[in-house]
């Protein structure tokens, strides 16, 4: 039944109860006014809630009567619908808000005159703005002709490299994307970081082809010597001989260079190759080689723990212990005693390598594990080191859950050291 029949039945209803009123009373007329009196009070009171309620209509309409009650009721539905449709749309924009804060880019939103609208957490950090630079010009705030220059979409590729406004060391990539015809959005990038990997990789290109040049070259000069045509067979043999030297040092070199590049390509010990290390026979292995290398010039003295072994993979643990014996070899002068220790600590099993040669002076000390890094360039290439050892020792102990410790005294001698966790040492009773 529509709304407009229930309240004719209603308003119908009520008259009738007016004539059986009038009958009983003998009155129609007063009998009428009251009942309508009754109803006109009923619709006023309606009414009077229905005003309070359109005020704030939030909640739902509490009219008794469905004539009020029905429109007002479809009015709430429409406003409840609008409400959550504006909650959701709140809640995305707060949500893409959250994104662009979290962003490790600078973001700033602006005219395409540089006026700033908005700006997230990134752009206040690289860019140095604060809430009150809002409405203000970034070309003015950041005076840079750069700047300036790509705001106004003057420049040929929308990317500028500068330094940070806040912070000279750091270098800022700035990009710039037209938005639409009113609006362009600034990114800003910290790539400090990216151009110092870059910096290092030409770094290192360079010292490899360096290192490679200096055997190459030797072994080119004895190939040209050898191409004399009146050389006689003992000479040319010699000459030959003469490139077995250069060619072993190359061959050390990428043989070292491609166990770093393997070690640094995968930070973790393949589990199929981790198994119990027998490290008092890999000490024997390795002052055996560090004796050939001394060539009777050192006194190489060995202590271990004979029961102490540990769970690792035994060829990185090879070049690690090695590199420190023969470092220690090569470091120290003729008739100088070396100490090689393997033993049980609280903390764990350490292996130790001590040397009393030339030291180590102290602002070099952090250095030393970086590839290439030498203290003496001249005197360590005649000592016949790769400059990538303790680069080696570095990331083996890295993935043997230890670390390098270097105590050295310049012209006295150094010790170097690892202590394995608890974990990795296996103590057998
Ligand atoms: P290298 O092949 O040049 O020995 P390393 O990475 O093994 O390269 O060592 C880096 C530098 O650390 C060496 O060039 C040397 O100057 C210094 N060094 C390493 N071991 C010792 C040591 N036992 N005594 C003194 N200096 C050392």
């Amino acid at each position: 039944m529509s709304l407009a029949l229930k309240e004719l039945v209603r308003v119908g209803s009520l008259l009738i109860v007016a004539l059986f009123g009038g009958a009983l009373s003998g009155s129609y007329g007063w009998s009428l006014l009251i009942v309508l009196s009754l109803w006109v009070l009923f619709q006023a009171l309606e009414f009077r809630r229905w005003s309070r309620w359109s005020k704030h209509p939030l909640s739902r309409p509490d009219n008794v009567s469905a004539l009020w009650r029905t429109p007002a009721e479809r009015v709430y539905q429409s406003v409840h619908g609008n409400r959550q449709r504006a909650r959701n749309v709140l809640a995305q924009i707060r949500r893409l808000q959250m994104a662009t804060e979290a962003l490790p880019d600078g973001a700033v939103l602006m005219t395409p005159g540089g006026v700033i609208e908005t700006f997230n957490g990134a752009a206040r950090r690289l860019l140095g703005l604060s809430g009150e630079d809002q409405g203000e010009n970034l070309g003015m705030l950041i005076r840079h002709p750069d700047l300036a220059a790509l705001i106004n979409g003057e420049l040929e590729e929308d990317i500028i490299e500068i330094a940070a406004p806040n912070e000279e060391g750091r270098r800022l990539e700035i990009r710039r994307i037209a938005v639409d015809a009113d609006r362009i959005l600034i990114l800003a990038r910290d790539v400090t970081q990216l151009n110092r990997l870059l910096t290092m990789r030409q770094d290192f290109i360079a010292n490899v082809s360096h290192e490679l040049r200096t055997p190459l070259t030797v072994i080119m000069g004895y190939l040209e010597a050898t191409e004399d045509p009146s050389l006689d067979r003992a000479t040319l043999r010699e000459l030959l001989g003469k490139l077995a030297s250069p060619a072993q040092r190359m061959r050390a070199l990428v043989d070292d260079l491609l166990l770093l590049t393997r070690l640094e390509s995968s930070p973790a010990l393949d589990p199929d190759q981790i198994g119990e290390v027998d490290v008092p026979k890999l000490v024997q292995r390795i002052v055996a080689d560090a004796t050939q290398l001394s060539a009777g010039r050192h006194r190489i003295n060995v202590d271990v723990d004979a029961q102490l072994r540990l769970r690792g993979v035994e060829s990185e643990l090879h070049s690690a212990f090695g590199n420190l014996v023969a470092n220690a070899v090569r470091y120290s002068p003729e008739g100088g005693d070396i100490d090689v220790r393997w033993y049980h600590t609280d903390a764990g099993a350490r292996f130790e390598v001590e040397d009393h040669g030339v030291g180590i002076q102290p602002e070099h000390l952090s250095r030393i594990t970086e590839r290439f890094y030498r203290i003496d360039l001249a005197g360590a290439r005649v000592r016949g080191g790769t400059g990538l050892g303790l680069s080696i020792v570095k990331h083996v102990l890295k993935r043997h859950d230890s670390g390098l410790a270097v105590r050295s005294e310049f012209g006295r001698g150094s010790r170097f050291y690892c202590v394995f966790p608890p974990e990795f040492s296996l103590p057998v009773n």
